[in-house]
C-alpha cells in the first residue's frame, strides 16, 4: 500500500460528484447521459478537466472543467455551449466518476 502520489486524483478522491452534475444538468439529461457513458471513448484527465468523445446520433467530443466553482461543461454538439450543460458533458462527468 504505497500512495502512488499526492494528488487527489490519485487517492481516488474525484473532483466533483453525480449531485453536482445532477443539480447543473437536471435530472433528465442526468438520466440520458446515464445512457452514453457506455459509448465514450478516449476518457482522459489532467489537473483541468476531465474529456472524453461521446457516441450519440454522431461522436462529439466533450469535457467538463473542474477547476474553480462552479464546475462548468464543453461540448461539440449544438447544445454544447460553454455553461449549458448537455447530455454528452454530464455523460463524461458520469464515466468519470464511475472510474475506479
Ligand atoms: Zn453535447
Amino acid at each position: 500500500m504505497t500512495p502512488r502520489g499526492m494528488s487527489a486524483w490519485s487517492v481516488g478522491i474525484k473532483a466533483f460528484s453525480q449531485q453536482d452534475l445532477e443539480q447543473l444538468a437536471g435530472a433528465e439529461h442526468l438520466k440520458r447521459a446515464r445512457s452514453l457513458v457506455d459509448t465514450i471513448d478516449d476518457l482522459y484527465e489532467d489537473e483541468w478537466s476531465v474529456c472524453g468523445t461521446v457516441h450519440d446520433d454522431k461522436a462529439y467530443l466533450a469535457m467538463v472543467h473542474h477547476v474553480g466553482a462552479p464546475l462548468s461543461s464543453e461540448c461539440e454538439c449544438p447544445d454544447g455551449d460553454p455553461g449549458n450543460w448537455c447530455e454528452h458533458a454530464v455523460a463524461v462527468g458520469l464515466c468519470y466518476l464511475d472510474e475506479a
